[in-house]
């Protein structure tokens, strides 16, 4: 499937308003695309194990939307591929005083996948240009005043530029994904949390309430995006308003981001095949020597 058309890797502006949300022009035909996530797992499964035994790249994969946009789902879709051993989550959420107390990209280092691990953000830093400038949290903020003026985003989207690219020179691929949901999707998703009784704990009346500034997210979101948007570290706009398609989008990325690394097992080294030889050697002769070993003895208690 032409996917290329929501890659956004700085060689062209990204325009929210009007944006596909729907895939309507991708597919329609839902089973065909489950059956096609089913592969992508298998796919992911398999060449992840060799990702992890070549141990040389991490991958990173930050997850941005708008509330109810489908990110725990997505997660959890493509963790049913992986082996959790190789995989980590994390979660950013409102900062805690001692994260308020650092800088804003501290707690999302800490977090940083090792090689041979893919790293997955739950939100990241990049909330630090999403609601942070759709409510100017900086200005509460405990900063110098130099760091509290309206400044202060372009030169974030500057360091996440360079942060980034840092990453990439030092091995860990970065993947961004904003599930681009439309407004009434989100509403529908709401009501849907009200409706269901097992859904009742998802709902935040907080979350509900920050529908009204859903224009001002929509800029930053196109602003981050068109900002932080480079080859080495691209966006990926998903239409999110089908959970199996944007389920599906996020298994492809990957799949195609492993083929791309094209990880393979370590090469064996002529003393490790002749340790191997070894212990082969060992352990099918293990139980003659064992039986030998018994009746030896066995002859001398008897004596
Ligand atoms: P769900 O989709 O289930 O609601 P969630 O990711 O929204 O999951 P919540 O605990 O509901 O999780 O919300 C986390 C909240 O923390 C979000 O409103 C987000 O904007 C906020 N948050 C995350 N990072 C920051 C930050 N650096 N500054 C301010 N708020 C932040
Ligand atoms: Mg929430």
């Amino acid at each position: 499937m032409k996917l290329d058309e929501y890659k956004f890797d700085g060689t062209k502006k990204f325009k929210i308003n009007g944006f596909d949300t729907k895939a309507k022009h991708l597919t329609t035909d839902r089973e065909m695309v489950l059956e096609s996530s089913l592969l992508n797992l298998k796919k992911l499964g398999i060449m992840q194990d060799r990702f992890y035994a070549q141990g040389s790249e991490a991958i990173l994969v930050i997850l941005q939307a708008m509330d109810a946009g489908g990110k725990d789902g997505a997660i959890k879709h493509v963790m049913s591929g992986l082996n959790p051993q190789g995989v980590q989550v994390s979660n950013f959420k409102s900062p805690s005083s001692e994260e308020l107390a650092h800088d804003y990209l501290w707690r999302c280092i800490k977090n940083l996948p090792e090689r041979g691990k893919i790293g997955i953000f739950n939100r990241s830093y990049y909330e630090d240009v999403l609601v942070a400038r759709v409510h100017e949290l900086y200005k509460n903020q405990n900063l110098p005043s130099r760091c509290k003026t309206p400044k202060i985003f372009d030169e974030r989207y500057e360091q996440i530029a360079n942060f980034e690219k840092y990453l990439w020179q030092n091995g860990i691929r970065v993947l961004k994904f904003f599930l681009n949901i439309s407004r009434d999707e989100q509403k529908r998703r709401f009501l849907k949390r009200i409706d269901e009784k097992n859904k009742n704990w998802k709902l935040s009346d907080s979350d509900v309430k920050e529908r009204q500034y859903w224009d001002d997210y929509m800029k930053a979101f196109e602003a981050a995006i068109n900002k932080t948007s480079t080859p080495y570290a691209p966006w990926y706009v998903v239409p999110a308003d089908k959970k199996w398609f944007a389920r599906f989008f996020f298994s492809e990325i990957l799949v195609n981001t492993l083929n791309d690394i094209n990880p393979k097992y370590p090469t064996v080294t002529k003393e490790k095949e002749k340790l191997i030889v070894a212990c082969k050697e060992y352990l099918t002769n293990e139980d003659g020597k064992k039986s030998a070993a018994k009746s030896k003895s066995k002859s001398k208690t008897k004596k």
